[in-house]
């Protein structure tokens, strides 16, 4: 998660030198006279497309426009249907409705990411997309998901939003599909405040990526900002130059930030393997982001119990089941009004996904945990787990 752990001097210091070197432009166009070529919210989306090996990176205003202008720029639209699934974050449909395409959601399986299968199964003639998301640092299984995309010709976005920094067999997450979508809000790897970024490989995709979180501008580099003409109907979801310099000292970061995570959980899990109980299955475990633990207890019964004991003992959970609310579209019902497949429907419609994640416990994993801390965690777990199972 942790952008906001490591965020200090080098942030404060970002802020400055806009207005020590930068004229105090605070906006990412334009004042061309006043910037002394100050222009970090493009330092932002070359260094972080750089990072990924990505070729285009268009900084927008959230994770959540992120998903929207992406969805976008892939054509989709009123008629059309994408696909996600039942665990993530709320703004993943939002996104999708926004567009006014139908959002159809399937099962999670025991990666707690897309089951394969149950997106086969929700093909229809007007699928356009399918958009798999990376919960909680460790990727979807990609290699099935693409594969039964392009048997049927439906396009591939990743929600990267919680998986920054992680990989899928050498790949980073967010770079496999057609684009990715990513976020750097405070409770991601890394935290600008508010912001998201669209990445792709596609240059025809990223110009009109640019067009439409800016009004439709087109970026001309001859014609003055006033002067533009427009490509597409667009909106404003422009990042401001103090998320852009404060991106950029956190993106130094990111190295520093998943190398110390994965140290962390990898130490938490051998402890824990003394545990009776079933972590999840990750698709590529060499990939995790190592933000997050997981495992799932036997029944729901024993889930209560064992997250009141854990309460009881000083320790917290991550998501699951704290914010289950905002994570399951079971808990969705003002998102689904309107929309005849699931309006009435979201407490019976993914049985399995509520199988899974109503008995699973998410234990967060910090960059600052030191050995004592992952010894008091682990211990307490343990004896929370000799006490309930
Ligand atoms: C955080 C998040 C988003 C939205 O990002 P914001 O920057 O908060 O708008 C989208 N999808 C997932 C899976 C997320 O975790």
């Amino acid at each position: 998660m942790p952008g906001f752990e490591l965020f200090g001097e080098e942030e404060r210091q970002a802020i400055n030198e806009i207005f020590d070197h930068g004229g105090g432009v605070v906006f990412a166009h334009g004042f061309d006279a006043m910037r002394n070529g100050s222009y970090k919210v493009r330092e932002f989306e070359r260094e972080f497309a750089a990072r990924l090996g990505a070729k285009y990176a268009q900084a927008v205003s959230s994770g959540t426009a992120a998903l929207k202008v992406g969805l976008l720029s892939l054509g989709v639209g009123p008629g059309d249907e994408v696909i996600t699934q039942a665990f993530t974050f709320v703004a993943t449909v939002e996104a999708i409705r926004e567009t006014g395409a139908v959002p159809v959601i399937v099962d999670v399986n025991d990666t707690l990411n897309m089951d394969p299968a149950a997106f086969r199964a929700a093909i229809t003639p007007r699928t356009k997309v399918v958009l798999p998301v990376h919960m909680m640092g460790e990727c979807a299984e990609m290699d099935e998901i693409m594969a039964i995309a392009k048997e049927h010709n439906i396009l591939v976005m990743e929600d990267a939003a919680q998986a920054l920094g992680a990989s899928y067999f050498g790949r980073n997450a967010g770079t496999m599909a057609a684009v990715g979508a990513y976020s750097t809000d405070a409770g991601k790897s890394l935290n600008t405040g508010e912001g998201g970024l669209v990445v792709t490989n596609d240059e025809q995709r990223y110009v009109l990526a640019r067009g439409l979180h800016d009004h439709g501008h087109e970026y001309s580099k001859t014609k003055g900002r006033g002067e533009e003409g427009a490509i597409c109907f667009g909106f404003n979801y422009r990042m401001t130059e103090m998320q852009g310099a404060v991106g950029v000292a956190q993106l130094k970061k990111l190295d520093t930030i998943v190398a110390r995570q994965r140290e962390n959980k990898a130490k938490l899990m051998k402890r824990l393997q003394a545990l009776p109980v079933k972590f999840r299955r990750s698709a590529d475990p060499n990939g995790d982001l190592g933000d997050t633990i997981v495992f799932f207890l036997p029944d729901r019964a024993k889930t209560d119990k064992f997250v009141a004991a854990m309460r009881a003992k000083g320790l917290g959970t991550k998501n699951l089941p704290d914010a289950i609310g905002w994570h399951f579209a079971k808990h969705w019902k003002h998102v689904m009004q309107g929309n005849p497949r699931y309006e009435g429907k979201c407490d019976t419609a993914w049985e399995k996904t509520a199988d899974l994640l109503e008995c699973s416990v998410a234990i967060p994993v910090m960059v600052k945990m030191d050995d004592a801390r992952i010894e008091h965690v682990a211990e307490t777990l343990l004896q929370v787990g000799r006490e309930v199972l």
